[in-house]
Parts: C-alpha cells; structure tokens; sequence
C-alpha cells in the first residue's frame, strides 16, 4: 500500500534556479520542486508545506523549531508514515541534528538537498527527493533518528557533515560512514545508530558562540563573549582537544562566570579526550571544567550546547549531557 508522506520545502539550490544570462543561482517566484513534487504521486501519497523558502545560510532555530512543530503538527492530525525536508546544504546538517535532538516520533524523518539547481545540467534534486520519498516510506528507516540521504547513501543527521564546496557527493560522515545505501532494486541499511537522544523544548532563548583555536591564540575573543555575556561557548580545539597556554586565561574566566565551555576537535576525524598534561593541555583544562564532547562537530556542539541550556545553566549538568 502507498505510504503517506510529508515533504516540506525550506529552500535552498534544490529549490532555485541558474539565471542563463548572468549564471546567478537563485530562487524565483515560483518553487520549481512544486510542480515537480505533484509528478511524485506514483512514489506515494503527498501531502506539501512551504513554511518558508529560504537559502540554507538565513536559517537559524526560529526556522528549527517551525519545522519541529509543523512536523509534530502533521503526525498529531494527518496520519502521516514519512517525512522528507529539502534544505539548502549550507546549513542542512544543523536542522538536521537539530530536529533529531527534539522530535521524537516513530517515523523516518529525512532531510534532503542539492548540489546543482533545478535546471542546471546534472541536478540532483529531483534525483535526491525521490530517493529520499523512498528512503521516508520504508520500514527499516524507522526508529534511526533524522537521516540525511543524497547521492545514493544514507547518513545520520548526528555524523553527517558537508564536506566539499560543490561536488555532489559532498555529505559524508567522517569516520562513520553512511548507514545505509539506495540502489535502483531497493534501500539496504547495513548498520544503525546506538543511541538516540530526547529533548522537549519549545523555545530557544540562549545564545552559544563558536570559534576555532589555531597556532598563537589568547584569551582576546573568550575575553569579548564573557563580555558580550554570551550563555556558552564551543571552542574547535588543536588535536585532541588542546589550547594554546594564552588562551587559558581566558576560558578559565568563563568558567568563573560560570558559562560553560565546551571542547570539540578542529580536526574532521576522532574525539577530544584529556590526554595531555602541558600548559593548555586537555588534562588541565578538564580541571578547569572545560567539557569534553563526544566527536560532534562545532556547529553540531553548538546546538546542543543551545538545547542543554534550556534545562540547566549548571556547567555539571551541561556536561552529562554531554556524556550522551
Ligand atoms: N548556498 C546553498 C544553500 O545552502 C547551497 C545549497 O543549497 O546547496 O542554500
């Protein structure tokens, strides 16, 4: 039997088109994956929300939480078994994992995008949104968690991350890999994520700061989100998690003022760990209370460290949420 699914359009190039004269990728008036989206029928039964049509870049949690809602919204009234999200692929990655920590319900939740527009030479948009209606109405997708699927493979929205400007097969998850692939005869997923997390929220209210360490750092920019009374910040450390000793001073005045600071690798592969005992080392910034994240990516540090914070502002409990 046909499965009902629900594909919500947010924008991005899977959504616009290439200008022939000045070769401007933009959107149009019109959505071009809506008249499209009616061809899908044969696939299954399709229900269409636009609540906005946005490149990926102007999306911040406002957008999040609208799709969280107008997702929980449908699978309350609609009796829907699927749903796929086209996003633009900037920022694809973060409503991804946003929506895996806070929608908690049985269905496949898939976000999809595009590399190319809808009418350059190559696009992989219809291609991908199909595969992702197909990916969104099988059983086994279920109970995954947010996935994310283009180009034939099948990622957790945890582990994935893009990873080249503009080549098709930019989504990847790093050490990881996909957890499943799609081929013309069928889906095949040949592993599944260990553990989902849960987390009601309805607003988001902090505000998080991401930065990168690199060679010669201090404490200036730690010094200006302590002042700009910032909630929390991320930092992308060297290595296995390790800071520049001049940029000590200024994470230990944050703690101080108890906002939270969290520690991921600037490196793509492995996680951060207190190994090193050296001025800026790991092990002395644990003592500090610096917390150390399990192998997320910045961007994905941030939005968790965002959604801790709407429970507790207290660094102890920031970090075991973070054990998870
Ligand atoms: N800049 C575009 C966006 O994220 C890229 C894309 O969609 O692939 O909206």
């Amino acid at each position: 039997m046909k499965k009902t699914i629900l594909i919500i359009h947010t924008g991005g190039t899977i959504s616009m088109s290439e200008d022939a004269v000045t070769g401007a990728v933009k959107p149009g008036e019109h959505n071009p994956l809506t008249e499209k989206t009616k061809a899908l029928t044969e696939l299954a039964n399709i229900i269409v929300e636009e609540p906005f049509n946005l490149p990926s870049p102007h999306i911040t949690t406002t957008e999040m939480l609208v799709l969280k809602n107008l997702i929980e919204m449908h699978f309350h009234k609609s009796q829907i078994d699927g749903v796929v999200i086209t996003h633009g692929t900037d920022t694809l990655e973060e409503t991804a994992y946003f929506l895996d920590l806070t929608v908690h319900i049985d269905i496949p939740i898939i976000v999809t995008g595009a590399m190319r527009s809808s009418n350059e030479i190559g696009s992989d948009g219809l291609y991908n949104l199909i595969e992702s209606i197909r990916v969104a109405s099988n059983d086994e997708a279920k109970s995954k968690g947010v996935l994310v699927v283009l180009n034939d493979e099948i990622h957790t929205a945890k582990n994935v991350t893009k990873t080249h400007t503009s080549n098709v097969s930019t989504f990847q998850s790093p050490q990881y890999g996909p957890i499943g692939i799609i081929t013309k005869r069928g889906i095949v997923f040949h592993h599944a994520p260990t553990n989902q997390e849960c987390y009601n929220i309805s607003t988001i209210t902090k505000r998080v700061a991401l930065m990168k360490a690199y060679a010669g750092m201090d404490s200036t920019l730690l010094d200006a989100i302590k002042d700009l009374k910032y909630d929390g910040v991320v930092i992308e450390a060297l290595g296995q998690g390790n800071l520049p000793p001049a940029a000590v001073d200024g994470v230990k005045r944050l703690i101080d003022n108890q906002v939270p600071v969290v520690l991921v690798s600037r490196c793509f592969n492995g996680i951060v760990q207190d190994i090193y005992g050296y001025d800026g080392g790991g092990k002395k910034l644990k003592e500090l209370g610096v917390i150390f994240s399990n192998g997320l990516n910045g961007q994905k540090a941030r939005l968790k460290l965002l959604i801790a914070l709407s429970y507790t502002s207290n660094i102890k409990e920031v970090e075991e949420i973070f054990l998870h």
